[in-house]
This record gives structure tokens, sequence and C-alpha cells, in this order.
């Protein structure tokens, strides 16, 4: 199944537009993963001001630029290329996300989410940044960076709450390379750059921004290249649970959502206060006039 990316318009008036090419209509999850922006490239003045989350973990991957991460449990860095950035939210966190300097500049970065289980998601925040991931020999001078989880074996230092793998596949021109994979995750594959092209079944091309989902069962997937080509590999065991998902938020009720909103719009102390900010903040958008259901993985 190949899923196109849709162009969505980001933070606020002046604000940036972004590829998301998951949650889909008809793929709200992949494993634990459930959210997955592309921004850029593009030269643009990022300033997305302090807004909440809840019940995920926000992986930050760069690839090009820098950008300024603050958050309501003291962070205050740099996200560079190459180094993962690993916010918990746990019931509760905010922060922001400004490009360096005032003026434009060029970025390029996906943005992911990752949804906690019940057993982690009422806890504490948290924030982690890695510059030193492992890398896995696919053979041919083809590598894959763990960035969270697991893959053949090696794993990511990142701290993680469900079985789970990401990461970035960099295949050079004219190779064909298999990537293991665990037959009991499900999996996919997003095009970030070239025109790869996967034998999942028939052979699919995969151009930046479309994933490609590749299900559970499978204990390999082969990827040719004629051209130079970075792909990302999101998996993972199948979720615990169907999740409902609002704005900025995972959790598995209605009601739930609604206690986050109303909480955020109080200023309460569940969120924090985002380091280095006065009070300037995104609000929340009105919540629908129909209840917000959850959405049934595939299975
Ligand atoms: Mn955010």
């Amino acid at each position: 199944m190949l899923l196109e990316a849709r162009e969505v318009p980001l933070g606020g008036i002046r604000g940036m537009s972004v590829h998301r090419s998951l949650p889909q209509r008809d793929l709200p999850m992949v494993g634990a993963w459930c959210f997955l922006d592309r921004f850029g490239p593009q030269v643009t003045r990022m300033r997305v001001e302090p807004h909440p989350h809840i019940g995920l973990q926000t992986v930050t991957w760069p690839f090009v630029g820098e950008v300024r991460h603050r958050d309501a449990v003291d962070s205050d860095i740099v996200v560079r290329p190459g180094e993962l950035n690993l916010m918990t939210s746990g019931a509760g966190i905010a922060h922001s996300e400004y490009s360096l300097g005032d003026g434009p500049v060029p970025l390029d970065a996906l943005q992911l989410w990752v949804a906690l289980p019940e057993s982690r998601r009422h806890g504490g925040p948290a924030f982690e940044q890695h510059a030193d991931l492992p890398v896995v020999d696919l053979g041919d001078g083809a590598r894959a960076t763990v960035v969270v989880g697991e893959l053949a074996g090696v794993a990511s230092p990142a701290v993680m709450f469900t079985p789970i793998v990401g990461a970035e596949l960099h295949l050079p021109a004219g190779v064909r390379v298999t990537v293991p994979l665990r037959p009991d995750w499900e999996h996919a594959l997003v095009g970030v750059d070239g025109a790869p092209v996967v034998a999942a079944g028939p052979a699919v091309g995969l151009p930046p921004q479309s994933l490609l989902y590749l299900g559970t069962n499978r204990d390999g997937i082969e990827i040719e290249t004629r051209d130079a080509a970075t792909l990302f590999l999101l998996g993972g065991e199948p979720f615990e649970d169907d999740i409902v998902m609002w704005w900025n938020f995972v959790a598995r009720t209605h009601e739930e959502v609604e206690a986050a909103r109303d909480a955020w719009e109080a200023g309460a102390a569940r969120f924090g206060h985002v380091v280095g900010h006065a009070d300037e903040r995104i609000p929340a958008p009105p919540l629908p006039h129909v209840r917000l259901t959850r959405r049934r993985r595939r299975t």
C-alpha cells in the first residue's frame, strides 16, 4: 500500500507548510508510530511557539539546518543533523521550536510521534539528545542508522517504551540490498531522497514523502537503487490499543483530550513552563462538535 503525503499548514499565520505522511485515513499507526511530518526542504523562518503534548514521544531528525528546542523540563538546545532529539511528554509537556537567527534559513527535517503505552503515558516528562547512534552495515556501501529502537540486533541508546524501530537508510547508487525485518512487527518505508525501488511483492517506486506500508510477516525487504537514495524505516510491535489523536494530543478517549485542552487553555501547571519564554503560546483550536473517536489500527 503506497500512500502519498499531504501538504498541511503549520504554526499560525506566517507559518510554514509540511508534508504529512502519517496518520492517514487508512493507516493511523505503524507499530507505535502515529505521526510523521517532513518540514522541508525549504528556506524559512521557523517560529513554533510553546504548545503542549500528551501521551507521546516526539522524535526530531534533522537533515539540513539547525533548530533551537526549548521545553518545560529546562532543555534549551540546538537540534542538528545526525542527532536524535527525543522528547517524552508523559501526561504533559510544552515546548517551542525556532530556527536560528532572525532570517529565513534552509531547513529540512522529519518530526515523528510515538504513542506511549498505558504503562508510561501517565508519567512525567523527559528530554534526551543522542549524537552517537549505532549503524548497521547493509552491504555494498549501504547503511542504516538506528535512530530509535532496534534493527538487526543493534540498539539505539534512546529510551523507548514499546518494541520499535526507526532507522535512516542510506543506499549508494546502483545497489540491491536487503534490510532485515522482524516478521512479528509491522513496518513502513518513507522516501526521503532519490527514487529507490522496493521489492514489496511487485516492485514499487518510492518517491520522497510517500509511505509504503509493508504490514507484518516479512523477515526482510529488498531495496534497489539506480541513483543514491535515503529512506526512513518505521516499524514495531503492533500497538497495544487504538488511540484518539487530536491536535498535539495522543489519548484514549474524548474526555482525556478535552481535559488536556482545558488545562492548556487555563495555563495549568500540568504542562509546565517553557524555559526562556514569557507568555507566548499557541492557543488550542476549538474541539470539533462531534465526539472524537479512536482510530482503528490495521491488524
Ligand atoms: Mn510539538
